[in-house]
This record gives C-alpha cells, structure tokens and sequence, in this order.
C-alpha cells in the first residue's frame, strides 16, 4: 500500500470521500489521489516521494508556478505583521486601487474568500439593484456552489448522475433558468417569456468548467444586448479568466464593460480571496453604504490581500500574456499533431494559457465543442486512461476529463516535453 492510498483511506473516514473538494477526489479517472506533501515551480512531490509537472496548478491561480518568489515575499512580509485585523487596513485598498485603477469598468470592489461568495454576492446586488428574481445561466457553466447556480453546473457534477446537486429547494432552483450555450436563440426566447423577472445573466466569461467550451465570437456581445435591452444586468464570471487571458479577463479581449464582475483563483495569488465589482451605482448598493448585505469575518484578509497584490503587480510588470499564450498554442498544436500520426480522433481546444484535451469524434460541423452535450461519449474513459499513463511518467493533469489545464510562466520546454512524450505514449 502507497503513503497516500493509506492517508485515503484514513482521509475517507474523517471527511466526505476523503477529501474537501469534489473533483480532488479522483472519481472522474479512478483511483487514489496523490496527497502532496509540497510543491515548487511546476512541481509537486507527494507523500510517496514521486514528483509530477503540474499542469494542473491549484486549478489556476498559480500562474507564476508555486512558491513564485515574490508572492513568498510579500506574504512572509505580512505574517510578520500580523495575519487578521478584523478591521480596516491597507492592503486590501492598495489591491482596490490597483484593479479599479487598471480596469474601467470596475469602479468599486469588495473582497470575500472566494470565488462562491463572490458570484453569490454579486447575483444578490443584482437582484437588490433590479427588484427582480430570477437569474439566467447557461447549460453546463459553473459559477461556485452557492444553491442559484448549482443548476446544470460545471465538472464536479458533470461525474455525477445528475447535472443538479441535491439539497437545492426546488424553489430556488426555479429562479434560475437554464439555457444553452452557442444558442442566441433561446437567450430571446428566454427573455421574451420571462424577461420582466430576469435581474441578471451569469455568463461564465468563457466556459472552462465543463470542458474548455469555445463560443462563437461575438456571442457575450450578443447575450449582452440582449439582457440590457430588457432592463437585465449583466454579470461576468471571471474567476478563471480574470488575470489569466490577459490583466482585465475576457471583458478586456472582447472590448466589453459588464455591469458586475467576479474574480477568483489568480486574484489571491494562491490564497483564498474572490472580489465582486463593477458599477459603482450598483456597488454601493452594497452593506453598509446599501441595503444589500454582504459581510466576512476573514473577508480582505491581509496575507492573502498581500499575495493578491504581489500576484498582480508582478502581472502588470511582467505581462506574461502573449508569451504564455504562445507557447499554450505550441503546445496544443503539437499534442494535435502527435494524435493526428497516430489516427486518434484527439482536439486539443485552447485559449491563452488554458487547454483541453478532447478525446473522441465531435459531432459538430467544424470540429469545435461548444456544448456539454457536444463532448464526445468517450471523453471520461479515454481521459482517464491518459491521465494515468501520463501520471505514472510524472505529469499531473487535472483528474477530470471535464476539466481544463493550465500553463503558468514557471513551465520550461522541458516540462512541455515531458507532457508530449507522455502523451505519445498514452496513444501507442
Ligand atoms: C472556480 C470557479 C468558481 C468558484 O470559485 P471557488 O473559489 O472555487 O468558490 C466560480 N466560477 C468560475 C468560473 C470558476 O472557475
């Protein structure tokens, strides 16, 4: 028995199966997850003394690697001040300066531990700010686990029977509506029937949670004007893609000013931090300058706020954007080509320094997986295959075929290299 098949097996006993966070969990390829005992740049080292590339990266925020030097820095700099004031401070204004300062169409920001909390708040100003109910989402994005958006939600549930979570009211349920992706046309007809109720749309910036589901370009555009032309706001989940596919997320790329966004992951440099900002109309609905409550105890707490900061100062100086996103493209393309020698029916979608792996005939027109439905059948049993072969060579993907992985600056040619001689190999 390895070290960590016999801390599973002690960890099954003490938590809900055996770890604190589904997809952690390994149902989705099978077998034991590695615990890992530390990490650095790429790699991890877990409890049986096996190292791994990481391409999986805390599940994103780790985009300078792990213990990038100066998040370290500023975060042994904290401690030394202290780890939680329960009060005002500095840090969290200096964060707020430097992201409504870099970013137009975030005026005002507030902090809370995570991206959850962030999506849940922002969800309640926009139904505090409308006096309506009911948020749209999209078939197969996720945007945290608060009960509103636990409605056909992203990768965990996607390894579950159902696409829904039980313990949600029903009531609940019902105020959120569900429509397709790469669908404008139930997006009208969504908002033709219920248009008057709908207080939002939550439009995961792009969909990385189900897959790595591409839209058409234009198509938040679209959804956009839709929503402002029946009163509806506007909410962009940017907790993967803010700060990853460039400093001010997708809204940056596109050219569009949400009325709300949320952030996450990058933006605690590793720590737990979310922020929820936008309109400074809308954000001062917020408690206590509004009637919108929204509060926490650890909320802006001053380690993580100084690693968020290190994290995106380091960002600003060094932009690592397009050579990240080049070398993503690189990669992909070079995955692609090893399956196509090989006859295997392989896709690797990618955009900036995100990937996905599809593993299977695509049923689409051209070849693009824009829709949970639209990943192929045997994307789950191939997926675990690779991720196997390829852990048993040291590389660490993410353990779901649902989910994306990721390049951070910290990846050599070597570690890149790693990943494609394993990779030819899960197809020989
Ligand atoms: C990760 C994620 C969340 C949830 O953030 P947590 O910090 O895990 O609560 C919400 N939305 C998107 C798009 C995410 O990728």
């Amino acid at each position: 028995m390895t070290e960590s098949e016999n801390l599973f097996e002690r960890a099954k006993k003490v938590s809900p199966g055996g770890v604190h966070s589904p997809v952690r969990g390994f149902r989705g390829v099978g077998g034991t997850p590695r615990f890992i005992r530390s990490a650095k740049g790429v790699e991890l080292l877990d409890v049986d003394g096996n190292r791994y590339v990481d391409f999986c990266m805390s599940w994103g925020p780790l985009i300078f690697g792990h213990q990038d030097p100066d998040v370290r820095e500023a975060v042994e700099a904290a401690l030394g001040r202290g780890w939680s004031y329960g009060t005002a401070e500095p840090y969290s204004l200096e964060l707020a300066e430097l992201i409504t300062g870099e970013i137009s169409w975030v005026q005002k920001i507030r902090f809370v531990n995570s991206g959850t909390e962030a999506t849940m708040a922002a969800a309640r100003v926009a139904r505090g700010a409308t006096g309506r109910s009911k948020i749209l989402k999209f078939d197969g994005t996720y945007h945290g686990h608060a009960d509103s958006f636990l409605v056909r939600a992203g990768s965990g549930l996607a390894e579950m029977a159902s696409p829904d979570s039980a313990g949600v009211p029903r009531e609940l349920a019902e105020a959120t509506i569900v429509v397709p992706l790469d669908d404008l046309k139930s997006v009208e007809e969504a908002f033709s029937l219920h248009g008057k109720e709908i207080a939002a749309v939550m439009i995961e910036a792009i969909p990385a949670n189900n897959g790595l589901l591409l839209q058409k370009d234009g198509f938040n555009r679209r959804v956009m004007e839709i929503a402002h032309k029946q009163g509806a706001l506007v909410i962009y989940d940017e907790v993967i893609t803010g700060f990853r596919v460039g400093f001010g997320g997708m809204a940056e790329r596109e050219g569009l000013s949400p009325d709300l966004v949320c952030y996450g992951k990058i933006i605690g440099g590793g720590f737990p931090v979310g922020a929820y900002g936008g309109r400074a109309d809308l954000m001062d609905l917020v408690a206590p300058a509004g009637p919108v409550y929204q509060a926490g105890t650890l909320s802006a707490n001053p380690v993580a706020m100084s690693a968020g900061l290190a994290m995106l100062k380091k960002l600003k100086r060094e932009n690592p954007y397009s050579r990240l996103e080049a070398r993503t493209t690189a990669l992909a393309d070079r995955l692609e080509e090893i399956a196509h020698e090989k006859g295997a029916p392989i896709r690797v979608q990618r955009f900036a320094s995100m990937f996905w792996t599809v593993m299977g005939e695509v049923a689409t027109a051209d070849g693009v997986v824009r829709t949970p439905t639209q990943t192929p059948a045997t994307q789950k049993e191939r997926y675990a295959r690779a991720f196997h072969t390829l852990l048993a060579e040291g590389v660490y993907l993410a353990p779901s075929g649902y989910e994306v992985s990721f390049l951070s600056t910290a990846h050599q040619d070597g570690d890149l290299e790693r990943l494609v001689k394993g990779f030819a190999k899960t197809l020989a």
